[in-house]
């Protein structure tokens, strides 16, 4: 990726020298492939897409069986059969489920039959037991007539062998894992989870467990992307704090290379002379450093590591929420082969003014609910990238445009639903 905008003077307002959003998103997503293929057990499986036509070896069901308990005769020995005038057939065994059938139905026979057990051979109809009346264990009255095929599930009738059970790009879900469980496919071809490492940078930073000395703040970027990463399906690594020391941070990042499919770090991403993102992977030519017009979340970093992508997000936490669902959220379905990257789309009304810089696309955190009217959409705090609650009150990410600095309350919006609206 070749961006530069170092020497490209900028204000912070005007958006001069930044990259558009939709660029950014797009040269991200054009630096990422499918994960390759991995058999994984079916409960690993579920949820990830497969990676191939997945063909029935076999039909299925593999046997014909009964539908009823009861017994397996000829329909014709008992076509005349009536409730004043039964037909009393010669019981010549049973046939169990789980079990081939020893016995066999000859003309006048019947062969004593539970639900699910294979048909045995001769019998081309069941006789449900409440037409029956057994006589000791050698016999059977038989009072109602049964047409051929009554009451047996044939083989073959749910998939014919050479079928396609699941198509390539399928993601499998619940169904789809029975399917494969029935037609003996345990460990089928799938793009596999993203491993993704999560690294905070700053020498601010203490965990959540601890109390805070005077400046300190616990870190809370690594759970948000915690999160993140297991709602979109991702596997989370959480490396920990590192403070700003270029040397331990080159250390962690590259000592979980091996295990890791992505990196993401927080935090260190500015130009400031602490800023350990910079300092550890600019040299080394392998990430890029850009700003991006957008607001949360300009200053960004993306490239490889050990040809893994990593993305290097700014420390203020609403900038990491916002970055991830820009950036990282699409570039992991991609990963994980999934055609559908983007989150639902609805337009609102605002409820009250947003504003913010003109040259930036803003994403402002508003709560959509729906009304008589439609859908109506409230900001639910300040525009500070810092804000984290303005986050945890909303459902919806409003689009205001590059461009214009501000939307008015009563005008329709773009909003992108990243939960639920009752969430
Ligand atoms: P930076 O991008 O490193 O300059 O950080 C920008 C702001 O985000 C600073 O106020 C940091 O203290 C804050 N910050 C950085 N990392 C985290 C984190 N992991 N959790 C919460 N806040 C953070
Ligand atoms: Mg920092």
């Amino acid at each position: 990726m070749e961006i530069e905008t170092a020497h490209v003077p900028h204000d912070h307002e005007s958006g001069a020298g930044l990259i558009a959003v939709e660029d950014a998103r797009e040269r991200v997503l054009s630096a990422v492939g499918k994960l390759a293929p991995l058999q994984l057990p079916l409960q690993e499986a579920y949820g990830c897409v497969s990676a191939q036509d997945v063909v029935a070896d076999k039909d299925l069901p593999e046997f014909a069986s009964s539908a009823m308990d009861g017994f397996a005769v000829r329909s014709s020995d008992v076509a005349p059969a009536d409730p004043a005038d039964p037909v009393t057939l010669r019981v010549t065994g049973r046939a169990l489920i789980g079990r081939r059938p020893e016995a066999t139905v000859g003309g006048g026979e019947a062969v004593r039959i539970a639900t699910g057990a294979p048909i045995p051979a001769g019998a081309d109809t069941i006789v449900p037991i409440e037409d029956c009346e057994p006589v000791g264990e050698e016999a059977v009255k038989v009072y109602a007539p049964s047409p051929e095929h009554k009451h047996i599930r044939p083989g073959g009738e749910d998939v014919k062998a050479g079928q396609v059970l699941v198509q390539a790009g399928r993601r499998l879900g619940p169904p789809e894992l029975g399917l494969l469980a029935t037609a003996g496919v345990p460990h089928p071809f799938v793009h596999p989870r993203p491993r993704v490492v999560i690294v905070s940078t700053g020498d601010e930073l203490i965990p959540p467990t601890a109390e805070p000395e005077y400046g300190q703040i616990r870190d809370s970027n690594a759970y948000t992307l915690f999160g993140a990463l297991r709602e979109v399906g991702a596997q989370p690594m959480m490396a920990g704090i590192v403070a700003d020391d270029v040397d331990r941070l080159k250390d962690v990042v590259l000592a979980h290379a091996v295990q890791a499919d992505a990196f993401v770090s927080t935090g260190g991403v500015s130009v400031g002379e602490r800023d350990v993102v910079k300092a550890a992977f600019f040299k080394r030519g392998d990430i890029d450093f850009f700003k991006v017009a957008m607001q949360p979340g300009m200053p960004q970093a993306f490239g490889h590591i050990e040809g893994r992508p990593y993305w290097g997000l700014p420390g203020n936490p609403v900038s990491v929420f916002v970055s991830f669902e820009m950036f990282i959220r699409p570039a992991l379905l991609k990963m994980m082969g999934r055609s559908e990257i983007g989150r639902p789309e609805i337009s609102a009304t605002l409820t009250a003014d947003v504003t913010g810089p003109a040259g930036k696309t803003q994403f402002a955190r508003v709560r959509v609910s729906r009304t008589q009217g439609g859908w109506v959409a409230a900001p639910t705090g300040g525009r500070g990238s810092n804000l984290i609650s303005t986050v945890s009150r909303a459902n919806g990410l409003a689009v205001i445009p590059q461009g214009r600095a501000s939307a008015s309350a009563g005008e329709a919006v773009r909003v992108l639903l990243f939960r639920s609206a009752e969430d």
